[in-house]
Order: C-alpha cells, then sequence, then structure tokens
C-alpha cells in the first residue's frame, strides 16, 4: 500500500517537471502521461476529427494511438507515444475509427476519418 502511494507521488513529480517516468507498468509506457498531455495542447483539446472542445464533450478528449500499442514491443514506447501517433479525439469519433487508417500521420488520419464518415 505503502509503495503505490510512493509510486504516484513520484508519477506527479515527474509529470510536474516534463520527465520520463520510471514507472511504465500500465503498458502505455514510462512517458505516456507527458506525451498525452503534449498532444492534447497540440490538439488544443478538441476532438481533431469533428472538432467538439473539452466542453462540448464533457471531460477531456481521449488520446489515440494511430498505429495501436498492441504492434509496438515493449521496449518501443518512444516511437508508441510518439507525438506523430497520437491524435485527440472525443468519445464517439474514437470509437468509429478505432483500429483504422494506422501507420498514417495526424493529418492522413485526420484527412481519411473524415472521408469516410
Ligand atoms: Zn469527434
Amino acid at each position: 500500500m505503502g509503495n503505490i502511494i510512493v509510486e504516484i507521488l513520484v508519477r506527479g513529480l515527474y509529470n510536474l517537471f516534463g520527465l520520463d517516468s520510471p514507472y511504465s507498468a500500465t503498458g502505455y509506457g514510462p512517458n505516456w502521461t507527458k506525451q498525452r498531455r503534449k498532444c492534447l495542447e497540440r490538439d488544443d483539446y478538441q476532438c481533431r476529427i469533428c472538432g467538439k472542445t473539452e466542453t462540448e464533450i464533457g471531460r477531456r478528449p481521449a488520446v489515440h494511438h494511430i498505429t495501436p500499442r498492441r504492434e509496438f514491443a515493449a521496449s518501443e514506447w518512444h516511437q508508441m507515444n510518439a507525438l506523430s501517433n497520437l491524435v485527440a479525439l472525443c468519445p464517439s469519433c474514437h470509437g468509429t475509427v478505432e483500429g483504422k487508417y494506422q501507420d498514417t500521420s495526424p493529418e492522413e488520419f485526420v484527412a481519411k476519418s473524415r472521408q469516410n464518415f
């Protein structure tokens, strides 16, 4: 129990300073919290496909891995969580495009998603 509290505190401190956390037990990689925040900032906390804002969605958009996490080895978290593989999406769009348009850039991903709506 004490270890969990320490881990949460350490995660918070690393995140606060924008550093890669020493923990990656979630499978999201040690830089996930930082990269997730960078993606949301880049995408203005809006769904990149339909443009819904955080307020309209009612919570922060999801940060989607264009090429899914399962396609990466555990050691490849740097590529997995690269901003070029992340895009902010509302839950509705996220459900529609899950698993589609892998191996594309965020711009290509958004363009293809919009075309096929
Ligand atoms: Zn959307």
